[in-house]
């Protein structure tokens, strides 16, 4: 019976020759869809990580905030102090601000053409969609022409699409799921949105 310090060293040998067959199977590089959905808190904010991930390679990005109206988010202030990220805020608040179904629609429309526009647009490495779920959901946006927009894209752009309850039609066409869960939210316990850690 071999010790416990060859038993160990044994399995790590099995588990580094089918780690290392995994990494040279995957060889292609291309751009790739990325969906972070679910209810629980991260999904914007991971797509920020990637963006500075992106800049720090001094690629060129631009994201699209297609729900939040608001300016002053820490976010847009700090990408705003980089070089190569262009940053549209196309909503308008929505359905539960405005009350206006064809203002709305009017609006998401809009937005579309300015995704449309990073979408087509080679030199973009990478397009963040911040919250393009809710505009499928809600039927502001058609869900056809959003996934054919997305599948004529250039080669190598990467993009980020966040929001809750994306559609089926998205997931199937993404490259890279994640569902974030609730497990708890300090909003629950009564405390409000602060500066630095949601907006
Ligand atoms: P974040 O922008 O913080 O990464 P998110 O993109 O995952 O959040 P959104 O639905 O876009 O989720 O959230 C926008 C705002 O709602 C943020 O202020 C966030 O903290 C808050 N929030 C996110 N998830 C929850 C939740 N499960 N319950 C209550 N508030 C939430
Ligand atoms: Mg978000």
């Amino acid at each position: 019976m071999p010790d416990k310090e060859t038993l160990h060293r044994q399995r790590m040998a099995r588990k580094k020759a089918v780690v290392d067959a995994a990494i040279a199977r995957a060889t292609d590089k291309r751009g790739i869809v990325v969906i972070h959905t679910g209810n629980g808190k991260g999904k914007s904010t991971a797509a920020f990580g990637t963006l500075a991930r992106t800049l720090g390679y001094g690629l060129q990005a631009a994201v699209v905030q297609f729900v939040k109206s608001r300016r002053d988010t820490g976010e847009e202030a700090f990408f705003a102090r980089q070089t190569g990220v262009q940053w549209e805020v196309v909503g308008s608040g929505f359905t539960w601000e405005t009350q206006n179904r064809e203002a709305d629609t009017a609006t998401a429309r809009h937005a579309w053409t300015v995704a449309q526009g990073f979408l087509r647009d080679p030199s973009l490495h990478l397009v963040v969609l911040d919250e393009l779920t809710y505009l499928l959901k809600d039927g502001y946006l058609d869900e056809q022409q959003v996934c054919a927009d997305l599948l004529a894209r250039p080669p190598m752009q990467h993009v980020i699409i966040t929001g809750r309850a994306a559609p089926q039609c998205l997931i199937d066409l993404a490259d890279t799921v994640s569902e974030i869960r609730d497990v708890k939210h300090a909003f629950r316990a009564g405390v409000a949105a602060q500066a630095g850690i949601d907006l």
